[in-house]
């Protein structure tokens, strides 16, 4: 009955994006569902850690190389996020305040995950179940089945589930070392093109590997950075499950970080008035369709095309909506969108960084939200987005073909368009701005979406019937 779900990030400990909410969010609907599922991360230097109150629940040592690790795993002591919390602390490597893009990145993620094993293992636990998350704990399968010093575990299933395939977390054979007593006749389970390869470690070992949406399921084996025939010939184990939504967190009726509830029955009364305070605080008409982006500005997100489109965009139709981006990322993408909105004041406005109540904000006040994704393996804006009456424009890739269907079509309600070019996303902003004129069919859409049932409840049942396919114990 107990399963761990291993992830370097969970909302709300540490957020980077849709790995944090999935983590932050599948275990409670588990136990809710009568499993016992808890989380274990490392351990981060933030305002949760800070605020929230952690006793030590084990102590030990573990070897990376020739280097002894100190570490502690810290418990949550209330179980508040509706799971057990267990954070693994290492001084200098698992202590610091962010989630990724140190130098040493490789020995981060790799003495979390011996730290957890170690814990486990001396403490004589035996979970039923690890549910491994990305590359950052993909190597646990690997060693679980090929340690010797794990046998005691050996037996345990395991689930991997790929949020983003584009990251492996590869490094060089010279590192090794790092991983203790492994059985050598079985080193090819960690290559991959000349490498140690978490990610396709974690696929060739595992019991099964998930993915968050079937369409990336399918795409993977067309577009993987380099691991496409691994998929190819593994995907008899692979099974594509599409995230919910947490509803408790993400509900517009409740929303403490919206200007307005939005209710049921005064949606578009309660919409305006979060376009309202969302237009005055960037000084915006709040007359014109606002169509946003919300998202890590790179290149997989589609994010550099954006200027140029709306460049055109606005050109195509001088004064006929406003744009509304809030991200991070490539600092050139940063700049062309600071500059478009320099030129087109009145039409753009432009937020860098990350903000997580602006964020609920943008999903409440807007009408529309772009998604022009080049590798889309979920996405959670367009579930935010529907739940909160704002209608999406996607490219159709990954998770976004398997949540949104054209309004054009029957049982429609969004915009979707093929290819991510410029081209195609004018094309999308032109049908967004005459269906924005046409108030009757937009109000019809909006009420439609937002009762669409994305929730975790139903994801979650899909988890624990692979789980049970495993295991017929949970
Ligand atoms: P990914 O994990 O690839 O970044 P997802 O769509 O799965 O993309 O999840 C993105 C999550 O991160 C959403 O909850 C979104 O609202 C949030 N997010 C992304 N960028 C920002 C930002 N700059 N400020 C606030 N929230 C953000």
């Amino acid at each position: 009955m107990k399963i761990f779900h291993l992830s370097a990030e969970c909302y709300p400990v540490a957020k980077v994006g849709g790995l944090a909410d999935v983590v932050g969010a599948l275990p409670k609907y588990q136990n809710l569902a009568g499993l016992q599922a808890a989380v274990v991360m490392p351990f981060y230097d933030r305002k949760f850690t800070q605020e929230n109150e952690f006793e030590t629940v084990f102590r030990g040592s573990t070897l990376l190389g020739i280097r002894r690790l100190y570490f502690e795993i810290l418990k949550e002591t209330t179980d508040k996020l509706g799971f057990e919390l267990f954070l693994v602390k290492i001084p200098g490597l698992l202590d610091r305040e962010e989630v990724y893009s140190y130098p040493d990145e490789t020995e981060q993620f790799v003495a979390f995950q011996l730290a957890f094993l170690d814990w486990i293992n001396y403490s004589q636990q035996s979970p039923d179940l690890i549910h491994c998350h990305d590359h950052h704990s993909g190597l646990i399968p690997f060693l679980l089945y090929h340690s010797r010093l794990y046998v005691r575990l050996a037996n345990t299933a395991t689930v991997f589930t790929i949020h983003n395939g584009q990251y492996h977390g590869a490094f060089g054979w010279d590192r090794l070392s790092y991983l203790p007593e492994i059985d050598l006749t079985q080193t090819g389970l960690l290559d991959w093109a000349g490498g140690i390869n978490p990610l396709a470690s974690a696929v060739k070992c595992c019991w099964r590997y998930t993915t968050v949406s079937p369409t990336y399921l399918h795409e993977l084996t067309i577009q993987s950075n380099g691991l496409e025939y691994l998929f190819y010939m593994e995907h008899e184990k692979g099974v594509g499950i599409l995230n919910g939504i947490d509803t408790d967190v993400w509900n517009p009726a409740t929303d403490p970080m919206l200007a307005n509830k939005i209710s049921k029955t005064q949606i578009t009364k309660g919409k305006q008035a979060n376009k309202a305070a969302l237009c005055k605080r960037f000084d915006l008409s709040p007359d014109k369709p606002l169509i946003s982006f919300i998202g890590r500005l790179v290149v997989e997100k589609g994010a550099d095309l954006l200027a140029t489109a709306m460049e055109e965009s606005f050109n195509e139709h001088p004064g006929g909506f406003n744009f509304l981006v809030l991200g991070a990322g490539d600092k050139e993408t940063e700049k062309e969108l600071l500059d478009l909105k320099a030129f087109y004041p009145e039409s753009c406005a432009v937020f860098i960084g990350y903000d997580e109540v602006l964020a609920h904000l943008i999903y409440a006040g807007s009408d529309f939200l772009l998604m022009p994704s080049r590798v889309e393996p979920c996405g959670l804006n367009q579930l935010y987005a529907l739940r909160y009456g704002t209608l999406p424009i996607v490219r159709s890739t990954g998770g976004l073909k398997d949540s949104v269907i054209d309004f054009g079509e029957e049982g429609g309600y969004g915009i979707r368009f093929n290819n991510a070019d410029v081209e195609d996303i004018c094309h999308a902003i032109s049908r967004a701005v005459i269906l924005y004129n046409n108030t009757k069919h937009l109000q019809t859409l909006r009420k439609f979406m937002m009762a669409l049932d994305f929730s975790w409840a139903r994801s979650a049942k899909a988890y624990i019937d692979l789980y049970k396919s495993l295991n017929p114990v949970i």
